[in-house]
């Protein structure tokens, strides 16, 4: 395991920015449209940025027009857990990582068909890890295909 998702309050806000922390650890939400996979459609799997555990696929992004990256379903529902969120003066679906507990974002029911659902996840809350692409031509291996099939960046 590469990451322990057991760490202790201090633990996280030493390996967190504070961005990531501030979403993750103390439930916040990042201002609309501010985050860096909102308008990224790059193709991937985004994992939860702060233990690694895959949540979604960009196969299942789409343009909510909310400023949050949405999603119409995660890669497993056994990859997020739900709690009810009464906070805010609204009732709410929170997502969170199953695998570290770490606060994701909310899912709604407005989404599209067909499954109408719509899960709005904080950037600050994800990595990306692009899609590994076919290996480049040997007479060329530092070409930018090289390193885009290596690359990881976090929210
Ligand atoms: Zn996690």
């Amino acid at each position: 395991m590469k990451d322990d998702p057991r760490k202790t309050d201090g633990e996280w806000r030493a390996a967190l920015s504070p961005e990531q922390y501030r979403v993750l650890r103390q439930k916040g939400t990042e201002a609309p449209f501010s985050g860096r996979y909102c308008a990224d459609h790059s193709e991937g799997t985004f994992v939860c940025a702060a233990c690694g555990n895959a949540l979604f696929s960009s196969a299942d992004k789409f343009e909510s027009g909310s400023g949050w990256p949405s999603f119409t379903q995660p890669v497993g529902r056994e990859n997020v857990a739900l709690e009810s969120d009464v906070t805010h003066g609204m009732v709410r679906t929170e997502v969170l990582c199953s695998r570290c507990g770490g606060h994701l974002g909310h899912v709604f029911d407005d989404g599209p068909a067909p499954r109408g659902q719509r899960w709005c996840i904080n950037s600050a809350a994800l990595g990306l890890e692009r899609v590994q692409l076919p290996a480049a031509d040997p007479a060329d291996p530092s070409g930018p295909e090289a390193e885009a099939a290596t690359e990881r960046t976090f929210g």
